[in-house]
């Protein structure tokens, strides 16, 4: 990873947060937290964490159906952190899709080095940790891995290739890409055409995905280079 890992905690006792984003930052992670259930979601969808780090009890949104709503759009690393502590806790903490669990009272120290193990591993084994991307409310919505995208909920049918720059785009919003970029990156060195190309698919693709393609909200252009994806979190 190039950047700092950004690790989310969700937890309502803030003497718990406050010790392990001490902890998490000087190990040299970005540390993000939000102190109910609903927050959580909210901050996930927003903030696109490198791993979690959830509390079961959370006021609002319990930490089971957080994490059931993480691993419906992701494989992004849960570790839940819990009071719970039996056996069947962990056995139904696992099945909902945590990665690791850890029973309070705990060692921060030991939890940041189970965080960076669960890293390493988690970056090892390659592609995008986020599935489904929503954009604005759910305005816009790509799937990854089934290769579709919405508007207002509704499918919309793209060409192979206009996908392809879509999901390249938006894997790294607000990152310029450059034409030969998007074409080595979504296209693939063997594709057959011209930077202009690219310019034809991402006309086409506007008209698809934009409300207004005078003034697009996702695809934007950045004059001299090519193309980065705005659209902000939620
Ligand atoms: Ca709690």
């Amino acid at each position: 990873m190039a950047e700092r890992p950004s690790i989310l905690i969700v937890e309502d006792e803030t003497k718990i947060v406050d010790a392990l984003r001490a902890y998490l930052i000087n190990a040299g992670f970005e540390v993000r937290a939000a102190y109910d259930g609903e927050a959580g979601l909210a901050s996930f969808n927003e903030a696109r964490p490198d791993l979690v780090v959830l509390d079961l009890m959370l006021p609002k949104l319990g930490g089971e159906r957080l994490c059931t709503e993480i691993r419906r759009v992701s494989r992004v690393p849960v570790v839940m952190l819990t009071a719970k502590g039996t056996e069947d806790d962990k056995v139904s903490g696992f099945a909902l899709g945590a990665d690791d669990y850890v029973t309070k009272p705990f060692s921060p120290r030991e939890l940041v080095a189970r965080i960076e193990s669960i890293l390493r591993r988690a970056s090892a084994t390659g592609p995008a940790l986020y599935n489904v991307m929503t954009w604005n409310g759910g305005d816009l919505e790509i799937d990854t891995a089934a290769r579709t995208v919405k508007k207002r909920g509704g499918e919309i049918s793209l060409t192979p290739n206009e996908f392809k720059i879509l999901a390249c785009l938006a894997s790294r919003p607000n990152r310029a890409f450059s034409r030969e970029e998007l074409i080595s990156a979504a296209l693939g060195d063997d594709f057959d055409g011209f930077e202009r190309t690219v310019d034809s698919h991402v006309k086409n693709l506007r008209s698809k995905i934009e409300d207004d393609t005078a003034r697009p909200l996702y695809v934007l252009t950045v004059r001299g280079l090519g193309y980065r994806f705005g659209g902000g979190g939620g």
